[in-house]
């Protein structure tokens, strides 16, 4: 089983976590830029962890086996805070770069003015940079929270078929199918989504399957890298086929994030470091 990640925060995972994610399957993964957990306080912040990366993160998961590509964004939840707005301004000269395959995540936390101008700010970019961009939807309201956001990707530049609405559910589903855009479900480990759940909406939805997109979303929380073997096992357990998991957990998105024409599968030979430092201590 090959396994495309498209959407885990490595930053906030350990290297067990990327030997036992190869050990599953794991061959290539994007990470979004997000939130610290701690707030940032200024646009540099940003771009410390915007050159992580693309530098220290790619080279960590390269000694792992695993591809690593990046989406570039100020997230939902900062787009609020009036320190970290001017980062806006700057995202061009990262979304020039090769390892970014999109614009993201973006979208609305809770919905405020600050949230809407960020959200229609950056599809415009995404569609200036020819870039697809990856749109949470929100965990709060999400009914609600998804039509909003798909008004405003109406309104926007950037084709709905190059936008992947993030963290769905059963109740989120149908109108996000109806927006034409990809879909995209966050697997957890005890909250919104499950694997189980997953298989249920893979076998009502057989028309999408080519444009749904199975993530960890792992992150800071609680929270399991290897959940999207688990939805692979899960499909295999209900009759699934091994070809309709490699389309899933696999070509949809390669298809996804290939519209950025920078995607590279091929892991080259890891450097022995990046800028002087290695994932090794001493002189080991
Ligand atoms: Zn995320």
């Amino acid at each position: 089983m090959r396994i495309f990640d498209p959407h885990i925060h490595m930053t906030s995972r350990t290297t067990d976590d990327y030997e036992a994610m190869y050990a599953a399957g794991v061959r290539a993964l994007v990470e979004p830029a997000f939130w610290l957990g701690q707030p940032r306080t200024s646009p540099a912040s940003f771009f410390d962890s915007f050159d992580s990366l693309l530098g220290w993160e790619p080279f960590r998961a390269a000694q792992y086996g695993i591809a690593h590509h990046c989406t570039i964004a100020l997230n939902p939840k900062e787009a609020n805070d009036p320190r970290c707005t001017p980062v806006l301004d700057e995202l061009p000269r990262y979304l020039v770069k090769d390892g970014v395959v999109a614009v993201g995540e973006i979208g609305y936390d809770s919905m405020t003015p600050a949230e809407d101008h960020a959200l229609a700010a950056q599809l415009q970019l995404a569609a200036e940079h020819q870039l697809p961009a990856l749109v949470h939807t929100p965990h709060r309201d999400k009914a609600a929270g998804l039509k909003r956001t798909v008004d405003v990707i109406r309104e926007s530049p950037l084709p709905p078929d190059r936008v992947v609405l993030d963290h769905l559910n059963e109740t989120t589903v149908r109108d996000a199918s109806d927006s034409g855009c990809w879909l995209g479900f966050s697997i957890y480990p005890d909250t919104k989504m499950d694997e189980d759940r997953m298989v249920a909406i893979l076998r009502a939805h057989p028309a999408e399957r080519d444009r749904i997109l199975v993530n960890s979303a792992a992150d800071w929380g609680r929270s399991d890298p290897l959940k999207t073997r688990k939805v692979g096992e899960a499909m295999l357990a209900a009759g699934f086929t091994e070809d309709d998991i490699d389309q899933v957990l696999w070509r949809n998105p390669v298809a996804f994030y290939g519209l950025s024409g920078r995607l590279v599968l091929d892991v080259e030979d890891p450097a022995a470091t990046h800028e002087g430092n290695s994932i090794l201590r001493g002189g080991e």
